[in-house]
């Protein structure tokens, strides 16, 4: 167990560390021993009211909201170079709650600081429209912060996910009530005094643990809350669209995935290889943009799934805090029997190649074997179901119009992988695959200026770079007359 952990994570409201008004809390355990290392309080009604209070205080208030851009971006640096100050404890906090492999927590947590420094960037040098009806008005665009945001996060890579959330919303000027995942409420404990320290003022950040249905539930349908930016399941965000729907609100929805990777006969096997892999097994699978189903062109289909499984075998599986763990342990028991049961749909549905259960060598812990399933019929519901775990599935194609409508055969459209030298294929396939993000010969690595989200049931709307500030922000229109204009008259 990491050195200086918090027994208690109580929520954060109002510049103060303060328990449920009822009392209450619940159990948080790491996903190694499965044994409950601290209480965090079990945030409902009343606490997401608080909270809501304070962020609209300080929004009325402010100062942030009516801060410059600039003066904003030079607390949201402090914030990015806070962050990397602690990258080494925060690391160890993520990868001891979440099952996380150490090297990919420490890769998480630059990656938070990184945000902060993008959306810093982006508030000072942001430009809005204005346009000239010549002789007769002028129009500009007035962009306002919307208000109090309500941030709902996940479990997986929970403090990166959550600074995808903050940074944005909080250079765009608006005040925040974050809901962290319950199975991982311990690195968003981080926020607080990373935020005090770098002069972000009172009441604009706060926290209100407690699991979904209570306290996400309750900041969704708070009047006080204008907008809700949600990363989760599908069905979560189906739920929440439901409950903001009499509140209007607006919403933004990166939802689930099952996203396809392409391999086509003439591509570089070995880079597409590399790339499966990982895409599917990094972060132990828990990955919303995981390559979990690889079509390969007929030609290289057997070569290709020998060497997959030969590989996925030789990955090493263990405690999530050795350097060399290459696939940690998975979130939590819940989690893990629900991957398990895939794990026993598929060996029925399809051919097991490699894994299938948990490692010999690790007898406790939420562990399971890198576990690939050949011959997959679009039909098979490890195919169609998103499973959130290290776990594959590979179906041959013959041509490129079977290629396509694989892929395209599901519910989700967040990402997908295209591998071919064949420059006007690979375009062609890339812009035929229905999905929010497509790479090329290439895994995933996202500049943070292109747009991030999905279509179909992987999401709604899309955030990333300037997308992101459009989001927390409203875009008014003025228009100024520069002359008397002739009104006609009514009433006269
Ligand atoms: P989840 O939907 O169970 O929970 C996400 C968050 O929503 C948690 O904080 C939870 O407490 C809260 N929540 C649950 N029910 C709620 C309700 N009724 N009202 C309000 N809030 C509620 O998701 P999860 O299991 O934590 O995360 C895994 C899922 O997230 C996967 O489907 C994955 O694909 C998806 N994900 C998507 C992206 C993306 O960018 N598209 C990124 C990461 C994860």
């Amino acid at each position: 167990m990491p050195a200086g952990l918090p027994d208690h994570l109580p929520h954060f409201v109002d510049g103060e560390r303060r328990n449920s008004a009822d009392g209450d809390t619940f159990e948080v355990a790491d996903p190694v021993s499965n044994r409950p290392y601290a209480t965090a309080s079990a945030g409902r009604a009343r606490d997401v009211d608080l909270a809501v209070a304070a962020a609209r205080r300080a929004f009325a208030e402010g100062p942030w909201p009516l801060m410059t851009g600039r003066a904003r971006a030079r607390v949201l640096y402090r914030i990015a170079d806070l962050i990397e100050d602690r990258e080494a404890r925060l690391a160890e906090w993520e990868c001891f709650d979440t099952g996380l492999p150490i090297t990919q927590a420490l890769g998480q947590a630059r990656r938070a600081a990184e945000n902060f420094r993008f959306f810093a960037d982006l508030v000072t040098t942001q430009t809005d429209e204005a346009y000239q009806v010549p002789g007769q008005q002028l129009n500009y665009v007035n962009r306002k912060p919307a208000g109090v945001a309500g941030l709902i996060t996940p479990w997986n890579t929970p403090f990166m996910l959550e600074s995808w959330k903050l940074a944005p919303a909080l250079a765009a000027g608006c005040t925040v009530v974050l809901k962290p995942a319950e199975f991982t409420p311990l690195s968003a404990s981080l926020w607080a005094d990373i935020f005090a320290e770098a002069g972000l003022p009172r009441g604009v950040f706060n926290l209100v643990n407690g699991i979904g249905e209570e306290a996400g539930a309750a900041l969704v349908s708070h009047p006080g809350s204008k907008l809700i930016s949600f990363t989760g399941e599908s069905a979560t965000g189906q739920t929440i669209f439901r409950a903001a729907a009499p509140h209007l609100k607006a919403l933004s929805m990166e939802l689930g995935g099952k996203s396809p990777v392409v391999v086509f006969d003439d591509a570089d096997l070995d880079a597409a290889l590399d790339s499966a892999l990982f895409g599917v097994f990094s972060l132990n699978g828990e990955r919303c943009t995981a390559g979990s189903r690889i079509l390969v062109q007929r030609g290289s289909y057997d070569d290709f799934v020998a060497r997959l499984a030969a590989r996925a075998e030789r990955i090493v599986v263990g405690d999530p805090h050795d350097p060399k763990t290459e696939v940690g342990a998975l979130v939590h028991p819940e989690h893990y029997q629900r991957v398990l049961r895939y794990v026993e749909i598929g060996r029925r549905e399809a051919t097991l190649v490699a894994g299938g259960g948990r490692p010999e060598h690790l007898p406790e812990g939420n562990y399971l074997a890198p576990t690939v399933f050949a011959d997959v019929p679009p039909t098979a519901r490890i195919f169609q179901e998103e499973i959130f775990g290290p776990v594959v599935a590979l179906t041959p194609f013959d041509d490129e119009a079977e290629a396509i409508a694989l892929a395209n055969d599901v519910r989700y459209g967040l990402a997908g992988y295209v591998w071919t030298s064949d420059l006007a294929r690979g375009h062609r396939v890339a812009h035929a695959v229905e999905a929010g993000m497509v790479w090329l010969n290439s895994h995933n690595v996202r500049d943070l200026r292109t747009p991030f989200g999905g279509v179909k049931a992987s999401g709604l709307g899309h955030e990333g770079g300037r997308r992101s500030i459009d989001f927390y922000t409203e875009e008014q229109a003025v228009h100024v007359a520069l002359h008397p204009v002739h009104t006609t008259r009514f009433g006269s």
